[in-house]
């Protein structure tokens, strides 16, 4: 007989199906990004009719979808970037997974998808990267890599809510952005391409707002630039770098040093970086005297601070690397310099902040945002 769906997830109804051909390992420094994944996954179906089917482990597999299934057509798809960690007694542990969860209900609530209860999709990923503990390599520096994506799975070219979806979790290991320590990064600042606007989706991850953003990419690329720099309106105000939320530190035209990004006004995927550096900042260098502000800035302010001497630092910050320190943007043909600490491809504040959000995933400080799976 067909299980029957309930409200919402039913974590308790889980079944566990263990793979009978595990994979092998791969050497930690063999590891790229996003390309090998762990023995499993994890698999919960949703019908409009019956609700949430019981949620699944099995191993890892292809999906079958008819080729009309809409997320092909019209993209209903969102999903999530987190990470599990091992701390020095193998504890996993996962970062401030409640504010991923919370996205991705806030993403499929507006493409039609369903929502969830937090907590109980937490406690299924406690389950699965328990059983995928050995994918998580001891090493400081790595983690696995949690891929949590819903799709819309329904049959049809017709234009509406999808009626079935299918909310799963991969997860991939992943080694330390920076093996060899920070390498500071110089960013084109795009100008023919905008990545979000207001009453846009930006601030949804849905998979439909990042096939555009490689095109600017490459772009930049061929020019040398690593990374390029989202930028809004004719004002030129300063958005996003990349997939990562941009921190500008400097002093203000009033005088006052300032850690700066821009506000979370539609335009600005919610990272939960930037609102771990912004509470960090502001409990521990607002007493140092530093103002801490979300607020829209320009290029040509970032670069009459940099004229005048006033530009401290730049950096990006994301799950993937925590901080990506900057050490350039080109904007209009003009290169403006970002200074970086003597002898270092990061600048102070970058590095106080990767310190301060790594030691906090693995564990070695005591703090509430660290989740024990
Ligand atoms: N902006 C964009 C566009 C992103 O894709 C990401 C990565 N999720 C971020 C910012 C950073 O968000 P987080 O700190 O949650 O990884």
């Amino acid at each position: 007989a067909q299980p029957k769906g309930t409200p919402d997830i039913d974590a308790s109804a889980l079944t566990i199906e263990k793979t009978t051909a595990p994979k092998p390992l791969l050497d930690a420094k063999d590891l790229i990004f996003g390309r090998t994944f762990t023995d499993h996954m994890l698999s919960v179906e949703w019908t409009a009719q019956d609700g949430w089917l019981p949620p699944r482990i099995t191993p890892y597999q292809n999906l079958s979808l008819d080729p009309a299934t809409c997320v092909l057509h019209y993209a209903f798809t969102c999903f999530e970037g987190m990470k599990a960690y091992k701390d020095a007694d193998d504890r996993i542990r996962l970062f401030r997974p409640d504010r991923n969860m919370h996205r991705l209900n806030r993403s499929s609530a507006r493409i039609a998808l369903p929502t969830f209860n937090h907590d109980t999709f937490i406690d299924l990923i406690s389950k699965f990267v328990n059983l995928e503990e050995r994918f998580i390599p001891k090493q400081k520096g790595y983690s696995l890599y949690l891929r949590p994506t819903m799709i819309g799975t329904q049959k049809t070219l017709g234009v509406g809510p999808p009626g079935s979806a299918l909310l799963y979790l991969i997860a991939s290991p992943v080694g330390p952005y920076y093996p060899t320590g920070f390498k500071a990064v110089t960013l084109e600042a795009t100008e023919y391409a905008v990545r979000a606007w207001p009453g846009g989706v930006g601030d949804r991850k849905l998979g439909a707002n990042y096939a555009p953003c490689i095109v600017p990419q490459i772009d930049a690329a061929k020019r040398g630039f690593q990374q390029n720099l989202w930028l809004f309106g004719e004002e030129g105000y300063v958005t996003e770098v990349g997939t990562m939320n941009m921190f500008v530190a400097w002093v203000n035209e009033e005088g006052v040093k300032e850690l700066i990004t821009a506000p979370l006004d539609g335009t600005i995927l919610e990272g939960v970086t930037r609102e771990s550096v912004l509470a960090l900042a502001r409990e521990r260098l607002v007493p140092e005297g530093w103002q801490v502000s979300e607020k829209k800035f320009t290029m040509a302010q970032m670069k009459k601070a940099a004229d005048e001497g006033r530009l401290l630092e730049a950096f990006g910050a994301g799950t993937a690397a925590v901080v990506s320190p900057i050490k350039g943007v080109s904007w209009r043909n003009q290169d403006i310099k970002i200074p970086l600490s003597p002898g270092k491809e990061t600048g102070p504040l970058a590095e106080k902040f990767w310190n301060w959000i790594s030691e906090i995933q693995y564990g070695e400080t005591s703090h509430p945002w660290s989740y024990v799976v």
